[in-house]
């Protein structure tokens, strides 16, 4: 089998394949469905080597050298292929924040928000005849009937196993109870988080809803997914953190490297068009209590300033998009606008460099992205039984499911502007954050969803957390198949 279809079916699969995996199982010519398997069994996501070595106890030893680094020779196939790269503005919030804060702006974000997500449960057929509260209170129909509403609040009733949440839409509250037939429906209650909106089926009586059903608005079962006409790569970056003590400047170094065709996997790196990276360009000051003995650098406009000399390395004819996090130099509210110019001037002024917003929509060769930080995945992680630091991509996904970046305003740090910047209206074809130095992958339901990691090694933070970053892994993505491999920097940093 060969490298192609070797990592087709790993995708097939819902897997990454490690670039060194794959070119053992292919130059050993091991039994890939056994590694994945084996791989889903144990509920990896991500075939590293040492899966491999299992497999390959029996076999013949490694293929020594099959990695070794080579010179960039001749001229990279990336450099013909003209740039194909759109940058939605109107998801970008950056020079048109509304927000000033008054009561007003609050109300008309909640309406916004609501408004957008029953505009995705309508497309469902059953939800087309989807009354409001008010009309529902006053036909009181006999039979089932359905409604959209926001959860204000979850409450558990005296009687144990009385579950109800209150909710609301423009024209009323309404107190639903979860029926036993609506929680067998996969435990519902525990993954409502309050301020979603939610599609309710059921019937009223007096006063009460009781609900059989419940749903998302999710991503739709047909979902299209749209490829590149030619074979092209992006790669996805986080958490570079540019400043703190921690930043793995040398493993970085040789990214960039690789990027330069030096290195292994020479055949990915001269198809490179475009890079992402999904924010915490820096390290920042004032983040934390303390922060300032762990910086090598406490001025931010020189944390930017070194971050535009690391990148300035990349070959000119790849596109750099550097989007915002809860490090960077602008608020902490979400959606973020771009840092400053003249906080970060010499990104500016390079040409193949876009410096937006967070979140921000693009498309890349044809290819639709949604970048976001993913500062709400926190929220998600402590919020909802089964996602966890270490698999952040469930965390993801429980995102996607909400077709909304925040879903809960109070714990998430939001902005109320007039136009909800936090809902996925168009279906992605990737969806990229960071923000939790851990990277994950998945594929649901035609939406390739990444988690790019850090560049940061573990701070004294995570160690108390317990959390374990996954720094220097880099996934990188054939915009032409979809295919996703993940390159380590680490050690000696060939990019296997
Ligand atoms: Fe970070
Ligand atoms: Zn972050």
């Amino acid at each position: 089998m060969d490298k192609k279809e070797i990592s087709r079916k790993a995708s097939e699969n819902g897997l990454l394949l490690s670039s060194a995996a794959l070119e053992r199982i292919a130059d050993e010519g091991l039994d890939c469905e056994a590694i994945f398997r084996k791989a889903k069994e144990s509920g990896e996501w991500f075939v590293k080597p040492e899966l491999v070595d299992e497999e390959a106890k029996s076999k013949a030893p490694v293929c020594e050298g099959a990695a070794e680094s080579v010179k960039g020779e001749g001229r990279p196939p990336a450099c013909d292929m003209p740039s194909r790269l759109v940058i939605y503005e109107d998801s970008d919030v950056s020079g048109k924040s509304t927000c000033s804060g008054t009561i007003e702006d609050f109300v008309g974000y909640f309406n916004a928000r609501y408004e957008n997500l029953r505009r995705v449960l309508l497309e469902r057929a059953e939800y087309r005849s989807a009354m409001n509260i008010d009309a529902l209170r006053k036909g009181s129909p006999k039979e089932k009937a359905r409604i959209i509403a926001m959860v204000r609040e979850k409450r558990e009733g005296k009687n144990k196993g009385n579950r109800f949440l209150e909710v609301e839409d423009q024209t009323g509250e309404l107190t639903v109870l979860l029926s036993d037939k609506s929680e067998a429906m996969g435990g519902v209650w525990d993954r409502v988080l309050p301020d979603e909106v939610l599609g309710f089926e059921g019937v009223l009586r007096g006063d009460l809803f009781i609900a059989s059903e419940v749903n998302q608005p999710d991503i739709p079962l047909n979902h299209v997914r749209r490829y590149a006409d030619e074979d092209v790569y992006a790669v996805f970056l986080s958490d570079v953190h540019v400043g703190s003590y921690l930043f793995l400047e040398k493993e970085f170094q040789s990214f960039i490297e690789w990027l330069n065709g030096r290195g292994s996997r020479q055949d990915i790196a001269w198809r490179v068009k475009y890079v992402f990276v999904a924010g915490d360009l820096v390290d920042g000051i004032g983040i934390y209590p303390g922060q300032e003995k762990e910086l090598t650098m406490p001025d931010v406009v020189k944390q930017y300033e070194f971050l535009s000399m690391l990148l300035s390395e990349i070959p000119p004819h790849i596109e750099v998009v550097l989007s915002m996090g809860n490090h960077d130099a602008v608020r902490n509210a979400e959606p973020q606008p771009k840092v400053a110019r003249d906080l970060a001037l010499r990104l500016y002024e390079m040409p193949n460099v876009h410096v937006v917003g967070n979140p921000i929509r693009l498309s890349a060769h044809g290819v639709e992205f949604l970048i976001y930080h993913g500062t709400s995945l926190d929220t998600i992680i402590g919020g909802i039984s089964g996602c966890s630091y270490s698999r952040p991509e469930t965390a993801m996904v429980e995102l996607l499911k909400r077709r909304h970046l925040a879903p809960t305003y109070g714990s998430d740090s939001l902005s109320p502007e007039n136009r909800d910047y936090m809902f996925i209206d168009d279906v992605p074809d990737v969806f990229h954050c960071g923000h939790v130095h851990t990277n994950g992958y998945t594929l649901y339901r035609g939406v390739n969803v990444i988690n790019s990691g850090t560049w940061q090694a573990k701070t004294a933070y995570q160690e108390r957390l317990g959390h374990q970053p996954t720094p220097a892994l880099v996934p990188v993505m054939n915009l032409q198949n979809h295919e996703v491999t993940m390159l380590d920097f680490n050690g000696d940093g060939r990019g296997d």
